[in-house]
């Protein structure tokens, strides 16, 4: 249920109301938009009594939330969300370059993925330090020391820096390093990772899941935004499915569909659906055609001597090819928007 004040209504009239849900054993979540005040109603067990709160002095509307979600939904936002990361905006009207290589492996491979990657014209850069494996004998990741090598490409560059934490354990400690929290696909529903995402105060991209919903997917969003962190940034990934000529299928209605339902940014990483470095070009023009907020892509320096994911990184000159023909689709529908 949301409560909609007129655009008359004056501070202590919100608080009136905020009050009377609070009084009910609910939790009111007010929500500041352009013209006037919304405020969501949490946590209610059954139906909410809307003539109640129609009463009350400065109330517009009450309107019943019809998804399962409410904190991520255009029912309780119609607003785009813009995340600040340092200087860059994440959300409606920009796009958000974030590139590097999937795991750090050293201190050299990272400033010179990372000076390459930001000439091209990339605002953010990633790098795992603690790596979701396939297999145990995989990388795991350089771990803490991998986020002080982040730290130092930071310094170097001034790119902020968007790392993976794994689970509870890590998360204060990647939380102390990154600019961006990453959570990954295989922890989509880890719902204690969740939870501490949402007591977090940094920025936090969640990955959709291998075989995720969007329902599944945007409820994982609404967990961190219950928590009361409001800084999510949703990631289309690919999903499994039964082909073979790439290792997931990159979802791209996923895309068009979530920024329906949702007022959350939403970017895609074209590498971990392609999984092969020949598709990632392509992948990338259609997401910016789709409407995708900005792009998460693997670049290495050597993918052949890469310790993870070789295979679907591209080189630091493709990037630079990537990033030129993105910034043309990206203008002409900018263009066809404003006209
Ligand atoms: C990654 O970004 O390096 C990664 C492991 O991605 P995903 O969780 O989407 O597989
Ligand atoms: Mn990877």
């Amino acid at each position: 249920m949301l409560v909609v004040m007129s655009y008359r209504a004056t501070p202590e009239e919100v608080e009136a109301v905020v009050a009377a849900i609070e009084a009910k054993g609910y939790t009111a979540r007010p929500i500041p938009g352009g013209e006037r005040v919304a405020i969501g109603i949490l946590h209610n067990k059954g139906a909410v009594e809307a003539s109640h709160f129609l009463g009350f002095p400065g109330v517009k509307d009450v309107i019943p939330v019809t998804r399962p979600y409410k904190l991520v939904s255009r029912e309780f936002q119609s607003e785009d969300t813009v995340i600040q990361v340092g200087d860059t905006p994440v959300g409606s009207g920009h796009l958000t370059l974030i590139a590097g290589p999937c795991a750090v492996e050293s201190e050299e491979q990272c400033i010179t993925i990372a000076r390459g990657v930001k000439a091209a014209g990339a605002h953010l850069f990633r790098g795992g330090a603690f790596k979701p494996r396939t297999s145990p004998y995989s990388f795991q990741g350089l771990g803490e020391e991998g986020l002080r090598i982040l730290a130092r490409v930071r310094e170097d560059t001034g790119m902020p820096v968007v790392t993976e934490s794994l689970d509870t354990d890590n998360f204060d400690l990647v939380e102390e390093y990154a600019d961006v929290i990453q959570i990954g696909a295989r922890n989509m529903q880890n719902f204690s990772l969740l939870r501490r995402a949402g007591r977090s105060h940094k920025p936090v991209i969640v990955k959709r899941g291998l075989a995720a919903t969007i329902d599944e997917w945007l409820m994982a969003a609404e967990y961190i935004m219950e928590g009361g962190n409001t800084q999510v940034i949703l990631c289309e990934r690919g999903v499994r499915t039964f082909a073979h000529h790439s290792r997931n299928t990159l979802d791209l209605s996923a895309v068009a569909a979530v920024c329906k339902e949702s007022h959350l940014p939403v970017i895609v990483d074209p590498s971990h659906a392609a999984g092969r470095r020949d598709q990632v070009i392509p992948l990338s023009r259609a997401a910016v055609a789709v409407g995708s907020h900005g792009l998460m892509v693997e670049v290495h320096h050597k993918p052949e001597e890469a310790l993870s994911d070789g295979a679907q990184s591209l080189y630091p000159e493709q990037f630079e090819v990537l990033c030129r023909e993105i910034r043309a689709i990206f203008d002409v529908f900018q263009l066809a928007d404003s006209v």
